[in-house]
């Protein structure tokens, strides 16, 4: 492709409205207008990923199940395939063990119960001031894990009130909730007063006509401390089963890091990251997005062979003497014969503006034709990631690009 023909157009300043370098770079390098559209030179690089996507060695398939590839490291699960990204916009929990990958308010971790316990009386205990679990472990002097954390929701579809326990030192996970019980919005002042329950106070003992969900480590969870529904009262000893029992019993806890895995039990990280296929279908889009956040220098994009829409940035140096673009052009025709992709830079523009250019559009190589080499039957090579460049014999230029750059 020419360049021109593509109405490639280049920046020199970031957009304003640059989010994160990756879509700044795109912008920079004409990939993208500051709208956030493809332009011609994107649409031919989304159809050039698109076209790499038959190639397992490039983009990791369910078929070949080979997630980490050098220049694109995914993890994922059968759903999902993200790229793990410092700017990402989605939280994960990876096992870099056994490789789980989910994301993080879905993720199942290996939770260890409190050693069990001979079920103590229940004891109404007077607790003022008491609105959270810290001033409640506090005032009794017991750690978060011996208290029931309440949570009060309405049902969205139906209007029934929701009542759900889950360990005092642990955080629940709405996503979690909601994958189980359906849509819910948190019960109002109201709702909660016509439930029996107190807020800050409260507790699914005692209460009814409500549904009642726990988290599947409150069963094994013996004598917590739990809310009296009265204000400035609690309850020692509340017990599952004896004292209240629930509709639902499910895992409604959020993981964090070093949680361990539910399968092995290695420590989860937790992972910024962007979601880059469904069912191993690819969103050639965010592919390029990712691809731009994790490829780049303080130059322009560094895309890797093969995700890059070329392998090679041709431009002549506009001569005194010898007209160097009939040569460039020569170059041209011969690395398309050998089947290496080439933008060629036929622009009259200066050096400077054309050097400025191949930095922004990171293409693997650079190959430059200008007078002084030429009348030596020499052409200038640059890879991108690379500072130096070198002489090569022009009829040894196909033979270069194929041996260093596109391995
Ligand atoms: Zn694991």
């Amino acid at each position: 492709m020419k360049y021109r023909d593509l109405h490639i157009e280049t920046q020199r300043q970031a957009p304003n409205n640059a989010r994160t370098e990756g879509f700044s770079l795109l912008v920079r390098a004409g990939y993208l207008t500051r709208e956030n559209v493809l332009t011609e030179l994107g649409e031919y690089t989304i159809n050039h990923l698109h076209d790499l996507s038959s190639d397992e060695s490039f983009l990791p398939s369910r078929a070949s199940g080979q997630r980490f590839h050098l220049s694109l490291p995914t993890i994922g699960n059968d759903n999902e395939t993200f790229l793990p990204i410092a700017s990402g916009s989605i939280e994960v929990a990876h096992c870099s063990a056994c490789k789980y990958t989910e994301r993080l308010e879905f993720a199942h971790f290996k939770k260890t119960p409190l050693p069990q316990e001979e079920q103590l009386p229940l004891e109404k205990i007077l607790t003022p001031d008491c609105h959270t679990i810290e001033a409640l472990a506090n005032l009794l002097n017991i750690p978060k894990e011996k208290t029931a954390k309440a949570l009060m929701y309405t049902h969205v579809s139906d209007g029934k009130f929701i009542f759900v326990v889950v360990r005092g030192d642990m955080q629940a996970s709405e996503a979690k909730l909601k994958q189980n019980i359906g849509d819910i919005r948190p019960a109002t002042a109201d709702e909660i007063a016509n439930s029996g329950a107190a807020i800050g106070y409260a507790s699914p003992v005692g209460l009814k006509d409500i549904l009642i969900v726990v988290d599947d480590l409150i069963p094994q969870s013996q004598n917590l401390v739990a809310g009296a529904n009265e204000t400035g009262y609690h309850l020692k000893n509340t017990n599952y089963r004896r004292d209240y029992i629930a509709e639902v019993v499910v895992d409604l806890i959020q993981a964090k890091a070093s949680d361990a895995c539910f399968h092995c039990r290695n420590p989860l990280s937790v992972l910024s990251a962007d979601l880059v296929a469904t069912n191993w279908k690819y969103n050639f889009e965010s592919l390029l997005r990712a691809l731009a956040k994790t490829h780049h220098d303080d130059k322009g994009l560094t895309l890797p062979h093969p995700a890059a829409p070329f392998d090679v940035y041709l431009m002549h140096l506009p001569g005194k003497e010898m007209d160097t673009r009939v040569k460039a052009e020569e170059i041209y025709n011969s690395l398309q014969s050998a089947g290496i992709s080439v933008l060629f830079d036929d622009r009259d523009e200066r050096a400077g503006v054309k050097f400025n250019g191949a930095d922004l559009i990171g293409c693997p190589v650079r190959v430059t034709v200008g007078e002084k080499g030429l009348k030596e039957g020499m052409v200038e090579l640059k890879l991108r990631k690379e500072k130096e460049n070198r002489l090569v014999p022009m009829d040894k230029i196909v033979e270069e690009i194929k041996s260093s750059s596109m391995k």
